[in-house]
């Protein structure tokens, strides 16, 4: 919870100052943005110092960084982040999905790790701000259907290499080029079949009861990367993250993870992991999903095509021996995966001590439920439909 005490985060006193080097739009789907690594012309930054509190945000030209080589951050990992997408609608608008529940996260994530609090509104108001100025230039309106990512973060900066928490902070936005993940493909590869396939993890562990798994914080991203690697070179796209000797199944790579199966009673059901033990990240996604899921795919609903079964949806915890046991007696229906990076993106496969689980996909392409979800979710995003969840800048 967010208790101001001194200067809060304040937009009224932002000021901007324009680049006088304006740089180049990659071409959507080219090599520049596959490699992620191109920025718009301008960032948001803020500091925060403990004697004032938040500084007066600024927009200045997009460059580098330069810090003491004894700030918090380099040593401690005080450093939490979000990543949320600008969207240019077929209805001509630009739009953020949902971005309260990113702001309210990132408020989070920095007091986990003993970084400073702010008014969520505030941030939300200088995220618009920023994609007044950026977004025309990278989503013109003649192109509606794109979208750039936003990554907001906060590091512990300063001078001061006390193991405590930093006097000095700054929280930057930068937006960057990034491509569809979830359907397209790199310049200079081979079209990969369609469906993600999941390597459970072994002895290594995402994140603990008690400990930080739940918070966007890089501490949670650096240390998976062995693991991810290794999946990589034996074919896998994702580590299924699981804990316990039980082998509870919690959620995948940077995104949350979803199965339909039917229960021994024959129940068809949508369930996913809970967040009560505190070890996954509460994705907006996942919270879009459940609540599309609830109301839309019900008995009686306008939504629910002709073709497709009502379900029942489930936040509770389960395990590889489940899906397993699914397996074996025919029972899996589908699995997808949820995120900002990778959508709603079908799974086709887990890999689980020696043995290959393969899921059905559905039309070959992706699980019906899936599908149906992601065009619910991508219609709010792009302005197809009016929800409230589609906030216009
Ligand atoms: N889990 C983890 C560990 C993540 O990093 C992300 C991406 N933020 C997600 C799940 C999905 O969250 P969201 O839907 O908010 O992108």
């Amino acid at each position: 919870v967010h208790e101001p005490e001194m200067h809060d985060l304040d937009v009224s006193k932002l000021t901007v100052s324009l680049t006088k080097s304006p740089g180049k739009v990659p071409e959507p789907d080219s090599l520049e943005i596959w490699d992620m690594k191109t920025c718009t012309d301008h960032m948001v930054k803020v500091t925060w110092t403990d004697d004032v509190g938040w500084h007066a945000p600024t927009i200045e030209p997009y460059g580098q960084l330069t810090m003491s080589p004894i700030a918090s951050c380099l040593h401690y990992a005080t450093q939490c982040f979000e990543g949320l997408k600008v969207y240019r609608g077929f209805d001509g608008k630009l739009r953020l999905f949902r971005p309260d529940k990113n702001c309210a996260r990132l408020v989070m994530s920095s007091a986990r790790v003993a970084l400073p609090t702010f008014n969520p509104k505030e941030l939300e108001k200088l995220l618009k701000a920023f994609m007044k100025v950026d977004g025309p230039k990278w989503l013109p309106k003649s192109r509606p259907g794109r979208f750039l990512y936003l990554r907001p973060a906060i590091i512990g900066n300063g001078e001061q290499i006390g193991v405590t928490a930093p006097s000095e902070v700054l929280m930057f936005i930068v937006a960057v080029g990034w491509p569809d993940l979830s359907s397209g493909t790199r310049p200079g590869t081979l079209p990969k079949p369609p469906g993600l396939k999941l390597l459970a993890s072994k002895s290594d562990v995402r994140a603990w009861p008690g400990g930080f798994g739940y918070a966007k914080v890089g501490a949670n991203y650096g240390p998976a990367f062995v693991s991810h690697m290794e999946g990589r070179k034996m074919g896998y796209d994702q580590i299924l993250w699981l804990l316990g000797a039980d082998y509870q199944v919690t959620e995948a790579g940077a995104s949350n993870f979803f199965i339909v199966w039917k229960t021994k009673e024959g129940n068809l059901q949508l369930v996913t992991a809970p967040l009560d033990a505190k070890v996954i990240l509460e994705g907006v996604t996942r919270g879009s999903v459940l609540e599309l899921a609830r109301q839309r795919l019900v008995s009686g609903s306008e939504y629910l095509p002709p073709n497709i079964t009502d379900l029942e949806v489930v936040e509770r915890n389960f395990t590889m021996l489940e899906i397993e046991e699914a397996w074996e007696e025919g029972r899996i229906v589908e699995a997808f995966l949820s995120g900002t990076a990778y959508f709603i993106t079908p799974v086709s496969a887990i890999s689980f001590r020696d043995e290959e689980i393969d899921i059905p996909m559905g039309d070959g392409t992706s699980g019906y439920y899936a599908a149906l979800l992601k065009k619910w979710l991508k219609d709010i995003m792009y302005g197809n439909v009016q929800h409230e969840w589609g906030v216009v800048i």
